[in-house]
């Protein structure tokens, strides 16, 4: 039977690394969701649609064209068959998807398109809002966090492995501020839904937060 799970959680709480596992673990096709806003994010700064034309940002959204193609080295991203796998993970591109994703009406665009992943065989889907907003009949729920400092620590480590230089007060209150304005706007704020499972991964490595995950997962 086809199965849906959803991991929600804030940013740098382990979920794009844990859903692409459980995914391949369980044989599910994967739902980056976040990939879809930073899509949205980056086809809108192509068109130098500003943030306030609402009306035309939730037209772009509606009318991506995009392609997610697995290929030897993971998934790639199509936009208009260009190849934006990295071009999405940009900082700007990451400013501008945490903008629109505020905008009910580009939420409303992207529903239909994220609900369509369901039905081809078994789901994870991976966001903020998986199993509040989009698929709220969910069979199994998860909702990943960790401390604001667990996090920036991860982000900074991910940061030095990338040659950069970085202030570890300043990912801390980064990073503080995001979940404030994810938890805090009116569309979709990011909350764990009633009938998740929530799991702290503070003091858990990647295998055990998997290994945990796939307990509860029974098919
Ligand atoms: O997870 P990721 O960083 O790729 O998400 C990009 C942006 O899209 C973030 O600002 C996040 O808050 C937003 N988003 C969202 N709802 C989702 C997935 C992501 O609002 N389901």
């Amino acid at each position: 039977k086809d199965f849906v799970v959803t991991i929600d959680g804030p940013s740098g709480a382990g979920k794009g690394t844990l859903s692409q596992l459980l995914a391949r673990e369980l044989g599910a096709t994967l739902l980056d969701s976040g990939a879809l806003y930073r899509l949205v994010a980056l086809s809108s700064l192509d068109k130098s649609i500003a943030v306030d034309s609402v009306d035309e940002l939730a037209v772009c959204a509606r009318d991506l064209d995009v392609q997610f193609s697995s290929s030897a080295s993971g998934v790639r991203i199509l936009l208009e068959g260009r190849d934006v796998t990295t071009a999405i993970r940009d900082e700007r591109v990451s400013m501008q998807a945490s903008a629109i994703a505020a905008l009910e009406p580009v939420r409303a665009a992207l529903l239909q398109r994220q609900r369509d992943f369901a039905g081809h065989g078994p789901l994870v889907a991976d966001g903020r809002d998986m199993g509040t907003t989009v698929f709220p009949r969910a069979d199994f729920k998860f909702y990943l966090t960790a401390s604001a400092e667990a996090r920036a620590q991860r982000r900074y480590a991910q940061l030095v492995a990338a040659g950069e230089t970085v202030d570890m007060a300043r990912l801390v209150a980064d990073i503080e501020a995001r979940d404030e304005r994810d938890q805090s706007r009116a569309s979709s704020p990011l909350r764990p839904a009633p009938d998740a499972r929530i799991i702290d991964s503070t003091e858990l490595n990647i295998e055990e937060v998997l290994q945990q995950m796939l307990l509860h997962v029974s098919v």
